[in-house]
């Protein structure tokens, strides 16, 4: 019951994303929402989570013009972050919304970086003040607390190196700052974990797009979806694929394999691989 309440607010507050992804350093966030192509402004039916866009088949009522899956999508994504939030085991309400706070935190940062490779400063440090004081809700004692205030430095430091040794070319300082807030947020171990498996990602993820790219990009416009790399005319492999997203993605993995306990060991390669990293 709670999951599935949970999963509604997860709806809600992904729309409030799409208009916080979209507006960041544009526009005010408050006023009526509009048409980007049209102008018009939006009714209080075109703009139901989910259910607009799937009704309107992703058109704008009032002129037809495509509206970006974007919308949908992170909407359902912030659903289901939310119920499962909402469904890990022994959780308080406070920590509940807590929790909610830093996985859209999580999302809002990996479709911002996604489409602007870079990550906005407010809400990569308010994520680190969130990873902070959930940890701190769990700390009791003084070595404690320097454990984990370790944590956050020690799960950015791969990748301030890389930073610092390719002038900012291979890897944003943005980048740096997000890993951190994981640190916080997941601990000392499962901080360096999942900074590790970002790069796995990024690694298998950006072989599966380079090759294919050309191709990718067609699709993505045709659904109406202006890829990133159409506005980075040089686009190479090492300056402009976010990395932001990976950091992201393995973060939540990490956080929920662990929080819901799942059993890796019967995969054979992973099982040993994620066996060796945890004490
Ligand atoms: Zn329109």
């Amino acid at each position: 019951m709670i999951v599935f309440a949970f999963a509604l607010f997860g709806l809600i507050v992904g729309s409030f994303l799409n208009v916080l992804i979209l507006r960041h350093g544009i526009a005010h966030v408050g006023g009526r929402s509009r048409c980007m192509t049209c102008d018009h402004t939006l009714a209080w039916f075109d703009l139901v989570p989910l259910v607009s866009w799937i009704l309107l088949r992703g058109k704008c009522r009032y002129c037809g013009a495509r509206i970006s899956p974007q919308y949908p999508l992170v909407e359902g994504a912030c659903a289901i972050l939310f119920a499962l939030v909402a469904g890990l085991p022994g959780l308080g309400l406070a920590h509940i919304f807590l929790f909610c706070a830093i996985a859209a935190l999580l999302l809002a940062i990996a479709v911002y970086d996604l489409y602007h490779t870079i990550i906005p400063n407010q809400w990569v440090w308010t994520l680190c003040a969130l990873a902070l004081v959930s940890q701190g809700l769990l700390i009791d004692s003084v070595s404690d607390a320097l454990y984990y205030l370790c944590a956050g430095p020690l799960a950015a430091s791969p990748l301030f190196v890389l930073w610092a040794v390719s002038g900012g070319r291979w890897m944003g300082f943005g980048d740096v700052k997000l890993a951190l807030g994981i640190g916080w947020f997941l601990g000392p171990i499962l901080g360096i974990v999942s900074v590790f498996f970002a790069f796995v990602i990024g690694a298998v993820v950006s072989v599966g797009i380079l090759i294919p790219l050309p191709y990718i990009v067609r699709q993505f416009r045709n659904i109406g979806i202006t890829p990133l790399v159409e506005t980075h005319a040089g686009f190479t492999m090492s300056s402009e694929i976010p990395f932001g997203p990976f950091l992201v993605s393995s973060c939540l993995i990490v956080w929920f394999i662990t929080g819901y306990g799942v059993d890796l060991s019967a995969i054979p390669l992973v099982g040993s691989l994620w066996s060796s990293f945890l004490p």
